[in-house]
């Protein structure tokens, strides 16, 4: 029985790391014409509404994307952040009287991964998304393949393996699980194995949250051990680790990363740092060698 629902987590500080490095992979991959497959095995809701009763009652979008909208000018020289407010300039657009930029207070709704990878899908590329919750994956469906990709109810770990290889040349594999229960990061690291297995050539991103418990640390074991393409670990500490209950931060797992793309998650990362207080940092490594 699923209970994890984004909502309550939509838009905030770890979403914003996890979808900045989302986009900056995705526009680095699409420096070359070949197609591409997008899949994204934990979907979500494909959008959420700010307003609503999950968002406001943890408020986690107001240490994230709410914190990042009064920083605008500063950010968006860089063309993944100028991206990033195109989108959600659009998602906004009926708050803002249509092409107008949104401000703090406007901001309304925020992407989630269908919508991000929805918006800089090319003609050529294909995107398939999964969703397991039932009623998450019923909202997911409303909106269209336009918006989110294709739509398969089910479980994202063993259906993306049903679908490799692509036909398409290249693929790229979002895995952004709930970690709701204790077998989630031994699974996540068998999949990823197995999509690598059968692909060679996949960029495979896996998030993970960082807590006092430090149970990602089975899932970087297995990952170092298994497997022997370059991996790149960044991670975003968006406060101290205490001990604590909650999360402390965030990290995404890269694996076969567009060259440089730790310079790029760096340029991205580092002018919101001061925004999160004198403890936070971004850690960037190789998990295994390039
Ligand atoms: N990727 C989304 C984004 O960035 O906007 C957020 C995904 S959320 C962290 C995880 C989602 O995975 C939840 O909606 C949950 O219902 C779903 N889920 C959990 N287990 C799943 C599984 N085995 N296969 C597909 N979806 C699953």
């Amino acid at each position: 029985m699923l209970s994890y629902q984004h909502g309550y987590h939509a838009g905030n500080a770890a979403d914003i790391h996890k979808h900045l490095t989302l986009i900056a992979v995705i526009k680095r991959l699409q420096a070359k014409e070949s197609a591409i497959h997008y899949f994204d095995t934990h979907a979500g809701k494909g959008h959420y509404d700010l307003t609503d009763a999950q968002a406001q009652k943890t408020g986690e979008f107001t240490a994230g994307v709410a914190r990042m909208v009064p920083l605008r000018d500063t950010l968006i020289p860089n063309s993944v952040w100028a991206e990033f407010f195109a989108a959600l300039d659009s998602a906004n657009a009926e708050e803002t009287n249509r092409g107008q930029l949104i401000n703090a207070k406007q901001l309304r709704f925020y992407p989630g991964s269908p919508g991000w990878v929805s918006r800089l899908r090319r003609a050529q590329d294909r995107h398939t998304v999964f969703e397991l919750h039932p009623a998450e994956h019923d909202v997911l469906s409303t909106y269209g393949e336009q918006q989110t990709g294709r739509v398969v109810y089910g479980d994202g770990l063993q259906g993306v393996l049903k679908l490799l290889p692509p036909k398409t040349p290249r693929l790229l594999v979002l895995i952004d699980p709930a970690y709701e229960n204790k077998t989630e990061y031994d699974d996540v690291a068998a999949a990823a194995i197995k999509v690598l297995q059968r692909c060679r050539h996949a960029v495979v991103l896996i998030w993970y949250p960082l807590l006092p418990a430090a149970k990602h640390e089975a899932l970087l074991e297995q990952i170092r051990t298994e497997v022997a393409l370059p991996v790149l670990q960044s991670e975003f500490h968006y406060q101290a680790n205490t001990g604590e209950r909650g999360m402390y931060g965030a990290g995404m797992l890269i694996v076969n990363p567009p060259w440089q793309l730790e310079n790029n998650i760096a340029e991205l990362m580092q002018p919101i740092l001061p925004e999160y207080g004198e403890a936070a940092k971004l850690a960037q490594s190789w998990l295994v060698a390039e």
